[in-house]
């Protein structure tokens, strides 16, 4: 084994390990059960190695944004969780349906007739998150009319209902980016609100997946069952190319 895989193996312990410090000084801050964060490595731009190298360090849940990472990942690695979390296009669901068991970014009707459809053809139960968005608290995005995509709280009911209905889906809970600009606490404080009318209606759908390197705290502090952690573990992206 080279001396860079063993640096890379090195890094990646230290930055589990402070994540994990991170995640349980939050936890305890909040008067939360430390186990009561799930802790979802997303693995974007990284090579399968360190995906490797986090399940080995007992990582168990792992994420991508996009359906051509996650097919150049998951089938090999298929005893973790694999999660996905970016926009996803109708024509690319049943792949990701075939290699993922959660998708966190459920946005729309036709998203969930397609994952439906996808989930009964490959005999799967897929949990599908909602994406929520939370756009009116980001002041930059509120000026420039941009969004990190999503439904609005609104709306949140009737997709709810849908993904309920739907053969093969199973309701999990709900999911947000914090927008640029926005007080994380206040955006995350929004989402739990939007996740308790939710459950009044769909008692198992309890998921929280909220929070990211920059945010973790604030999410947890809000009620987040799941952060999504991408710099903190793996370090600097390169810039997408
Ligand atoms: C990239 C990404 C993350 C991780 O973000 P970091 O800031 O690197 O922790 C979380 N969620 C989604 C949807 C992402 O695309």
């Amino acid at each position: 084994m080279s001396s860079g895989t063993d640096g890379r193996q090195a890094e990646l312990r230290e930055n589990l390990q402070k994540a994990r410090d991170r995640i349980g000084a939050a936890c305890r801050a909040a008067g939360r059960a430390e186990d009561s964060v799930t802790l979802v490595a997303i693995t974007k731009t990284f090579p399968i190695e360190d995906v490797r190298t986090l399940a080995a360090l007992g990582v168990t849940d792992v994420g991508e944004n996009r359906e051509q990472e996650l097919k150049a990942k998951a089938p090999d690695t298929s005893d973790l969780t694999w999660h996905f979390v970016g926009q996803l296009q109708s024509n690319k669901a049943r792949s990701v349906v075939r290699l993922a068991q959660v998708v966190h970014s459920v946005d729309r009707k036709s998203l969930v007739s397609a994952l439906s459809k996808a989930a009964v053809a490959e005999q799967k139960t897929m949990r599908c998150l909602l994406q929520v968005s939370l756009a009116e608290y980001g002041s930059a995005e509120a000026a420039t009319g941009t969004s990190r995509g999503g439904v609005t709280p609104a709306d949140v009911p009737e997709l709810a209902a849908a993904v309920a209905e739907a053969d093969g889906l199973e309701l999990g809970g709900v999911m947000a980016v914090a927008p640029l600009g926005a007080d994380p606490d206040e955006a995350f404080a929004a989402l739990r609100a939007v996740s308790s009318r939710l459950r009044s209606e769909h008692a198992g759908a309890g998921w929280i997946s909220a929070g990211m390197t920059g945010d973790l705290d604030a999410a947890i502090r809000q009620g987040a069952t799941h952060v999504r952690l991408g710099r903190a573990l793996l370090g600097t992206r390169p810039p997408l190319g």
